[in-house]
């Protein structure tokens, strides 16, 4: 037994220390990702729930390093919050997306809005509105084509101070989702108080909604509930025509997920995804 736990410790200790070493291989990595050019979004698209029609698409941020390979962004976006790199980070892909979006609509293509994730360590950085209203103005796309998908973790920071910055936001022009709607936070309260447009149900309600009657039952007061608040209804994580169509039955406004389409990078969102006027 000794010699067991002996050697359930050094397993333990060699894991801790793969990790550690992981987590800063990729800190280090990071920091220099934006400059080298490492990035790159791709986009998902959302289709109204009623008519299937591609109605908007959402920013995903990809990140391949030369010696790192693929990261995903499940791991290396907390570790640039932790850092404070999400900053520089999230600017990047606003500029990118806002940038995207503009020149597909100059090529012709429909109209759609562009859906990207804000972390809450930009939101609380002081020059944030200034940054979203230089990066919004200088890409030239018009406001209205643009979501901000933030997580209840602002709703931890209830402030004034954050009340007043998202109205500033809205008076930009842009529009504002709560994104994972539903894991974040236990109070309902801040909906009155923050100037939101959607709901996005986070997709693990929505995993096996055919099947199970809890995640029926959370779903569908979410949906009559933000009906209610006058709010839009996004379900992520739609992965089938079964989910879909109970969803529809709910009456859920848009759709998101596998069903649709994976995330593709712009070429292939260009060539399979959008339409000409
Ligand atoms: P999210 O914002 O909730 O994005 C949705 C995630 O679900 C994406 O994972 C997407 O690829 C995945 N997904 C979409 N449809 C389905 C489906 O039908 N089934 C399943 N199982 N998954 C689906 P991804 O791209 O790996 O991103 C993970 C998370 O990383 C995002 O979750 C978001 O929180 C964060 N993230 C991604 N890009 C950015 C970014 O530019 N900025 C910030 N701050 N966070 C980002
Ligand atoms: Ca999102
Ligand atoms: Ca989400
Ligand atoms: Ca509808």
């Amino acid at each position: 037994i000794k010699e067991r736990e002996k050697n359930n410790f050094k397993l333990f200790t060699e894991d801790m220390n793969y990790h550690f070493y992981r987590k800063m291989m990729i800190e280090k990595e990071l920091r220099e990702a934006v400059e080298r050019n490492e990035f790159e979004l791709y986009y998902q698209p959302l289709a109204d729930i009623d008519t299937g029609l591609v109605s908007g698409m959402e920013a995903l941020l990809r990140w391949k390093n030369k010696t790192l390979g693929v990261v995903s962004p499940a791991e290396f976006i907390p570790i640039a919050e932790e850092t404070g790199l999400i900053i520089p980070i999230g600017e990047w892909v606003l500029k990118s997306a806002c940038e995207q979006a503009f020149n597909w609509q100059q090529m012709g293509y429909r109209p759609l809005k562009v859906g990207v994730n804000i972390s809450i360590r930009q939101l609380l950085d002081k020059n944030f509105l200034k940054k979203v209203a230089t990066v919004v103005e200088n890409s030239k796309l018009d406001p209205r084509y643009i979501d901000l998908e933030v997580t209840e973790s602002i709703a931890m920071h209830d402030s004034d101070e954050m009340i007043s910055k998202l109205y500033r936001l809205k008076e930009i022009g842009v529009s504002l989702s709560m994104d994972d709607f539903g894991t974040g936070y236990s109070s309902l309260s801040y909906l009155k108080k923050y100037p939101l447009d959607t709901l996005k149900i986070d997709q693990s309600f929505i995993r096996n909604i055919t099947k199970k009657k809890d995640n029926q039952a959370i779903v569908n007061s979410i949906i009559s509930m933000a009906k209610h608040l006058n709010l839009k209804v996004t379900a992520e994580g739609v992965e089938n025509k079964e989910e879909y169509q109970f969803l529809s039955n709910l009456h859920c406004d848009f759709v998101q997920g596998y069903d649709i389409s994976r995330p593709l990078n712009a070429e292939d969102f260009e060539n399979n995804i959008l339409v000409t006027n």
